[in-house]
């Protein structure tokens, strides 16, 4: 069905959400369509949807992803740097014997900001939201390099691949220097 930008049909007084308007039909992003749909009826002021929508994969093991991904940022020519954090180097990952679970980061190599970030293992629908909240508050990878995450948990995985992601340009920035 097609909706303008505040979900009403081209009946003006009909608004559609959800699936039957497409893409991404998600449980989450339909109720929020919904909200907005509900306060542009009601005359309240309306915000964009945000763009950060998570997307989450209730396989075994879950995977989950927010923002950029690779073949996004390469195609349109946005340089970006890796950081990595596996489980199985992490004291929780060790404890809930998930080895193959791990983090993946992707870091602006101009401006430092967090342009994605893409879970696999246990808990991956959750721990997404760390990212997505680091993202949606514009922070840079140097926020999570400095925060002091619980540990043992899952979470401190932002920070192993932050370092990972930080280590990796101050590698490329001291080699540039050199040349
Ligand atoms: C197998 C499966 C797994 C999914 N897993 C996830 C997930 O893990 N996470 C996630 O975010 N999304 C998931 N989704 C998608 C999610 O369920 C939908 O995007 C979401 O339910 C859409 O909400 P909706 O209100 O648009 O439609 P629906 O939830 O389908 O609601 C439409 C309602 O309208 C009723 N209806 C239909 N025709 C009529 C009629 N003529 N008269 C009266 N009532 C009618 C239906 O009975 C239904 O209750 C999954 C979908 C499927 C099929």
């Amino acid at each position: 069905m097609r909706v303008d930008a505040d979900y009403a049909t081209p009946v003006p007084h009909i608004y559609a959400v959800g699936d039957v308007i497409g893409f991404p039909a998600l449980a989450a992003t339909s109720m929020e369509q919904g909200r907005l749909a509900a306060q542009h009826a009601c005359g309240e002021p309306v915000p964009d949807m945000s763009e950060l929508q998570p997307i989450g994969i209730y396989t075994i093991p879950e995977i989950s992803f927010v923002g950029k991904s690779e073949d996004e940022l390469t195609r349109e020519r946005i340089p970006f740097e890796v950081g990595i954090s596996r489980y199985r180097e992490l004291a929780r990952g060790q404890i809930i014997g998930d080895s193959y679970g791990m983090l993946k980061l992707l870091v602006s190599s101009e401006d430092r900001r967090l342009l994605g970030v893409h879970v696999f293992g246990t808990g991956a629908t959750e721990l997404v939201h760390i990212g997505q909240t680091v993202m949606g508050c514009g922070a840079t990878v140097d926020y999570l390099v400095n925060a002091v995450f619980n540990y043992p948990t899952l979470a401190e995985s932002y920070k192993v691949a932050a370092l990972d992601a930080m280590n990796k340009m101050r590698a490329i920035a001291r080699l540039t220097a050199e040349m």
